[in-house]
């Protein structure tokens, strides 16, 4: 278990301040003075893959740490009591000022980073999006720009979020396959 793990960086109750809380099985804490017991969950985010009309697919540059000026999909944390799909309009219309014309749920892909010397566990959730439009649209809040790419275009070593990179290589794996189908 790294340092940063949530077990090994929480040392008092957050409640009540009490220096006796400790370690409850593998993924909560809990406060032997006033009870308080602390799960600790992955935090749900999600992840859009748009597309122009040649195909490419639409990646932003990332605005905030971690991973200040890498490459990501547009997106981000789900609000509290906010669904997937709300989330995913939000995020884009955020980001992007876009429009959700559709989305398709295409599956989910677990995380980890390291966030103020504290490990954070996501769960990241894909959506296809087709847009009303991709004109006018204008990075903004988090992020620093957008580009399309076809896969050539792109090193993956700039995508460090593990489930991004998996979300963006599946994509491009179903468009090679549909082009060349297995008979
Ligand atoms: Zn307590």
């Amino acid at each position: 278990m790294s340092n940063t793990h949530p077990l090994k960086v929480l040392n008092y109750c957050p409640k009540c301040g009490s220096s006796d809380f400790k370690a409850s099985g593998e993924r909560s804490l809990k406060c032997n003075s006033c009870g308080f017991h602390y799960f600790i969950n992955s935090a749900a985010a999600v992840a859009a893959l748009v597309t122009n009309e040649k195909g490419q697919l639409m990646l932003v540059t990332r605005g905030v740490e971690p991973n200040y000026g890498k490459l990501d999909l547009p997106g981000g944390f789900i609000d509290p009591l906010e669904s997937a799909e709300q989330a995913v309009a939000r995020e884009l219309s955020e980001e992007l000022g876009l429009e959700v014309k559709s989305m398709k749920y295409l599956g989910s892909a677990p995380n980890e980073y390291v966030f103020s010397e504290f490990t954070v566990f996501t769960l990241d959730m894909a959506f296809e999006v087709k847009a009303e439009s991709l004109e006018n649209l204008k990075p903004m809040d988090d992020i620093l720009g957008y580009r399309f790419y076809s896969e050539a275009e792109l090193d993956y070593d700039d995508i460090p979020a593990p489930s991004i990179k998996q979300f963006v290589k599946h994509f491009f794996e179903k468009i090679r396959q549909s082009r060349n189908p297995v008979i």
